[in-house]
């Protein structure tokens, strides 16, 4: 977003800065919420003001991100590529390959996501997009507001029956198990035509594993010759840069024998995954969305459908009449009481984090295991696919987890050095 623009002729109300609703944050959430809100055939239009920063510090770098989906997703224009098959490769090497039947395992990057959803507010009446940098907000009489600061030092504050923020937070809460999935990927173009574009390789265990976690190769084929190749973490604490160049070197060369390949562009991050309870209002009409909201599934990291999933929700609610403007959970209760006994188990070592979800992936349909992430299996599926794990540790480790005192993190949500 650059500058300040006021679309439409209905923004009359956004003009003075009053809106129905104020997003703080132009990422994935406080797009996707801003899309959901003001799309087309509204029985009640709502006026929205969206508040991005402009400062390059706070901005994070762009980002590719993965997700699932059956039918359009609402972006489908901005999709850089979609796969039917995902592959497991465990510890030996042994394939374990997943059909998702209706549904596609879709790749899209956030800056072309970002140029396509701002392309379709502009576009659209009542919306506010603001180039400014949010530094308090708060509950006031009727809403809640966000004052603003712009790139030349003007103040603005900005008010909205409901507030929506997605900044992210400096610490994470306390929790019982947090582990960082940190990695870093390389956009290869190799000589010779090496890749398989009909699959992605999910996770490929045929890398040295760390003392305390996992680690995994991941691969997403753009063509016979082109990817990105990934070296990934479960672990407590992020790498030095250098150690992801030599794990992605001896990935590249030694296991998948990519032959000479350049690299055009690097991508790097930090997601924490973690049973900390996140909460969802901070105020009486001020709300988390995305992240910080505890939108990222604690065993996965993955966090971009979660988010469709709410906005969409809050969206269709507050667009119906409804003025709680409350967020659903992200995540059912149970899938998060299975998380928190993963994690701790991969935490503890209990469990073998390679051969978990090798085992996982073999004896459960992949199609389940992603409804499942989604939250959309029923609880005799969950059932099973507890069973197709190692039962005594988890049940142990199940056992203890209520006796278990929530810690602070000891560092920001990104980790130390390698932080994205
Ligand atoms: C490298 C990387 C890859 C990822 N890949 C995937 C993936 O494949 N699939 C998946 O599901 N998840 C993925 N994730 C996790 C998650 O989807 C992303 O972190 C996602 O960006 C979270 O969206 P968000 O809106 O919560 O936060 P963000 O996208 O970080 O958005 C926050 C926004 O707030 C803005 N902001 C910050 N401070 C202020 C302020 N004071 N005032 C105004 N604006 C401010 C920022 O500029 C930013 O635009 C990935 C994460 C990383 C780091």
């Amino acid at each position: 977003m650059s500058g300040e623009r006021t679309a439409g002729a209905g923004a009359g109300a956004a003009a003075d800065g009053e809106a129905d609703v104020v997003i703080v944050g132009g990422g994935a959430a406080g797009l996707s919420l801003a899309h959901a809100l003001t799309a087309p055939g509204a029985a009640r239009p709502l006026s929205v003001t969206l508040v991005e920063t402009p400062r390059r510090s706070l901005r994070p770098p762009a980002r590719t991100w993965c997700f699932w989906q059956e039918g359009p997703s609402g972006f489908d224009e901005a999709l850089v590529a979609s796969w039917r098959r995902l592959r497991v490769r465990g510890r030996d090497g042994g394939v374990v390959d997943g059909e998702l039947g209706a549904m596609r395992y879709h790749m899209l990057r956030s800056d072309t996501f970002e140029a396509l959803v701002t392309a379709r507010l502009t576009a659209r009446p009542r919306v506010r997009l603001l180039t400014a940098t949010a530094e308090a907000v708060r509950d006031v009489p009727g809403g809640a507001e966000a004052v603003c600061v712009t790139a030349d030092g003007r103040r603005v504050t900005v008010r909205g029956r409901h507030l929506y923020d997605s900044r992210p937070a400096r610490t994470l809460p306390p929790a019982r198990s947090t582990l960082l999935q940190h990695f870093r990927g390389w956009f290869v173009h190799t000589s010779e035509p090496v890749f398989d574009g009909d699959v992605v390789e999910l996770m490929d265990f045929r890398v040295p594993q760390p003392p305390h976690g996992l680690a995994f190769g991941y691969v997403l084929p753009l063509g016979p010759a082109h990817a990105l190749v990934e070296y990934t973490q479960f672990s407590p604490t992020p790498l030095a840069g250098p150690a992801y160049t030599a794990a992605l070197r001896h990935y590249t060369d030694e296991v998948l024998r990519l032959g000479r390949f350049t690299v055009s562009a690097v991508e790097q991050g930090v997601i924490p995954m973690t049973d900390a309870r996140f909460p969802r209002r901070t105020g009486a009409r001020v709300h988390r969305i995305g992240a910080v909201g505890g939108a990222t599934r604690p065993a996965t990291g993955y966090t971009f459908s979660a988010v469709q999933r709410q906005c969409g929700a809050v969206a269709s609610a507050l667009r119906a009449g409804d003025e709680d403007g409350r967020l659903p959970p992200p995540h059912r209760r149970r899938s998060l009481a299975m998380d928190a006994v993963l994690l701790r188990a991969l935490d503890t070592g209990r469990v073998n984090g390679p051969d978990f979800f090798t085992a996982l992936f073999r004896d459960v349909p992949t199609e389940r295991v992603l409804r499942f992430l989604d939250g959309r299996s029923t609880w005799w599926e969950d059932l099973l696919i507890g069973f197709s794990t190692p039962v005594v540790p988890m049940l142990r480790t199940g056992a203890e987890l209520p006796f278990l005192p929530r810690r602070p993190h000891p560092g920001p949500p990104g980790g130390g050095p390698g932080g994205g």
